[in-house]
């Protein structure tokens, strides 16, 4: 793939996937950002060597595709600055932007274009990333597997078929590192009340959740048989896995997740 790819807004996310890109051996001279902050440009420039502008308009003439890589709260602003040059190209726009529906970039870009929506999350800004992407009816089939080339230089990269199963995406892996992050916390205080220094129960905790983490990756086999493996009859296991059970942990669960997905609804 050698489309020229320019990135509006040059923050975590962008750096996120143009190091990725890069890392994966995509041309430094295919790869333009734009950024109001000339610190925040110098810093690309010098931890990338591509080529950075201060304005919208003037870097999207030489782009293929278009990352809009800003804060959901000014896309509609950064639409109105660019909207002129891409009605000109009518290049592939993909957006990064949380909560905000490819019918209002559509519209704010001033008519029918080729749009991938996205929903990465957190962990992409260390490349272990899980993105969720819709592309509306005008993105090609070769546009697709561009959207989702550059969206792997972050991670997993999968396709939903409908706008609003990115609400559920939303709730699972966009929100879904705070859920490990809350779990992680609390087995880490646990072990500290049970008598652990705070040190040993942060690295135990961390290291158990790697590890978990990687046997469901590496394994053939479903969580469900891999935490029955793990539980002997009347064995430790078996006690906390009864405790978390009669305490409804799977009710809370669903519960969480559908507050998440209410509130991704409302935001979109
Ligand atoms: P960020 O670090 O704040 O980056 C946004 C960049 O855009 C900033 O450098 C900002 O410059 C720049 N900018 C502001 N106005 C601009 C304009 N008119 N033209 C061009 N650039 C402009 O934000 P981020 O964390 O990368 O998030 C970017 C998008 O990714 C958001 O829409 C967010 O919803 C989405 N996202 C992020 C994450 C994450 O983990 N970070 C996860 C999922 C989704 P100034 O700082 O000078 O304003």
């Amino acid at each position: 793939m050698n489309a020229k790819i320019c990135f509006i807004g040059a923050g975590n996310m962008a750096k996120s996937l143009i190091g990725g890109l890069l890392a994966s051996g995509y041309e430094t001279q295919n790869i333009l950002a734009t950024d109001p902050n000339p610190e925040q440009r110098a810093n690309l420039t010098s931890q990338f060597a591509i080529q950075t502008y201060a304005d919208n308009g003037e870097a999207l003439m030489h782009a293929d595709i278009v990352v809009l890589a800003v804060k959901p709260q000014i896309l509609r602003q950064v639409c109105a600055e660019i909207h002129d040059t891409v009605q000109a190209s009518s290049p592939l726009i993909i957006s990064v932007a949380a909560g905000i529906r490819t019918v209002d970039i559509e519209r704010w870009l001033g008519g029918e274009l080729p749009i991938v929506r996205t929903m990465p999350n957190t962990p992409a800004l260390i490349q272990t990333g899980a993105t969720g992407l819709f592309a509306n009816t005008q993105v090609s089939t070769e546009q697709r597997s561009q959207a989702e080339h550059i969206m792997r230089a972050t991670g997993l990269a999968l396709w939903v078929a409908q706008e609003d199963q990115l609400d559920t995406v939303t709730a699972l892996s966009g929100s879904g590192p705070a859920y490990y992050f809350l779990f992680m916390e609390a087995m880490e205080q646990a072990a500290q009340d049970l008598g652990l220094d705070a040190k040993s129960a942060h690295l135990l905790t961390m290291q158990t959740a790697l590890g978990a983490a990687k046997m469901v990756m590496e394994s053939q086999q479903s969580c469900a048989q891999l935490r029955a493996n793990v539980t002997s009859p009347n064995g430790t296991t078996q006690s906390a896995i009864e405790y978390f059970e009669a305490h409804n942990l799977r009710g809370n669960v669903a519960g969480a997740m559908q507050a998440a997905h209410k509130r991704a609804q409302q935001l979109a």
